[in-house]
């Protein structure tokens, strides 16, 4: 259920309300928005009338969310969430944020050179996998805690974020010291586990869509995230599983606008792992900043050709340079306007 207080609603109205729903047994969400404040109250309640709050001081309406995620649904924050990483840089605005990076990071000179080359074309965020969920056990599974040290490095020469994937809930407190968003993949997105230990921090994480996840249980992670308290929380899309062979996943941009219009979090759009194909990701990075993107992520490497994982679908940076120049041109066509 989510309650909606009128505009000017008293600080001891809106703790009435509250008071009263911790009562009923519902756990309280609040979200204090520009003009009104909301109320997210959680919790199975069968012999329960939402008109008796309806009636309460202060209520503007009482709307009882039919969707099973409920503090991820945009009744809850109609303005929408934005995700400030300080210096300016916010997700969720005007703006749409990059990301760009190797697929795993592999040594200090790769993502000193790398990060140069992305910070200069306008990234605003360094990625690189410390920790890679291979589907084999045998492939390359990452630098760990050295890699993020160098991507941390890397980050803070040419002044830019890091997000990184974590993989498990040991891991949270050891890759906060380097990172800035936590990522969680898409083999991990329904790590339950994981999603809780996510609940408990306050730095952003960076949510992508499984593979074979529907948009209904993206929207479902996200919510065990929120409802630990960590509203920081942004949405990709990375492609799904189909029966399509030419490309590595189906890049499924309608999720862009189907999952605004659910939720107020910031949702991104990942053209790499979405098509697997070098010359694939500008078209569908470009598509997917006009179907309103709030961000991309892309991999971005200096050797592709030589990289330990995904260079196929790495761009090299003249190409990442290039497709940012592209993307200045369509974002103020919908009035948004690249970080
Ligand atoms: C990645 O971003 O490097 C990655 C492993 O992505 P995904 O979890 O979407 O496969
Ligand atoms: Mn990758």
């Amino acid at each position: 259920m989510v309650i909606v207080m009128q505009e000017g609603a008293t600080d001891a109205q809106i703790q009435n309300v509250i008071d009263r729903l911790i009562a009923s047994g519902f756990d309280v969400h609040r979200s204090t928005g520009a003009s009104h404040t909301v109320l997210g109250a959680v919790g199975v309640h069968r012999d329960f009338d939402h008109r008796d709050f309806e009636l309460l001081e202060g209520v503007r309406e009482v709307m009882r969310i039919t969707q099973p995620f409920k503090l991820a649904s945009r009744q809850f924050k109609p303005e929408g969430t934005i995700v400030d990483l300080g210096r300016g840089v916010k997700i969720g605005g005007p703006d749409v944020v990059v990301a760009a990076g190797p697929c795993s990071v592999e040594s200090r000179e790769q993502m000193l050179a790398i990060a140069e080359s992305v910070a200069k074309a306008g990234a605003k965020i360094l990625r690189g996998g410390a920790f890679k969920p291979r589907t084999s056990p045998y492939a390359f599974q990452g630098l760990g805690e050295k890699g993020l040290q160098m991507m941390r490095e890397a980050a803070d020469k040419f002044g830019l974020f890091t997000v990184s994937e974590v993989m498990d809930p040991s891991q949270v407190e050891m890759m906060g010291n380097y990172v800035d968003i936590y990522q969680v993949g898409a083999r991990n997105m329904q790590n339950y586990h994981l999603l809780r230990a996510l609940g408990e921090v306050r730095k952003p994480v960076l949510l992508k869509r499984g593979l074979s996840a529907t948009m209904e249980e993206l929207l479902l992670s996200a919510e065990y995230i929120l409802s630990g308290g960590n509203y920081n929380v942004i949405l990709c899309e990375r492609g799904i599983r189909t029966f399509e062979t030419y490309t590595r996943n189906t890049f499924d941009i309608a999720a862009i606008p189907v999952i605004k219009k659910l939720s107020h979090l910031p949702m991104w759009g990942d053209p790499s792992h979405g098509t697997g194909r070098r010359d694939k990701v500008p078209p569908m990075a470009r598509a997917a900043v006009a179907a309103g993107a709030d961000g991309l992520l892309i991999e971005v490497h200096n050797d592709p050709e030589h990289a330990l994982s995904d260079g196929a679908q790495s761009l090299e940076p003249e190409g990442f340079t290039q497709l940012m120049a592209e993307l200045r041109i369509i974002a103020p066509a919908i009035g948004r306007r690249m970080a």
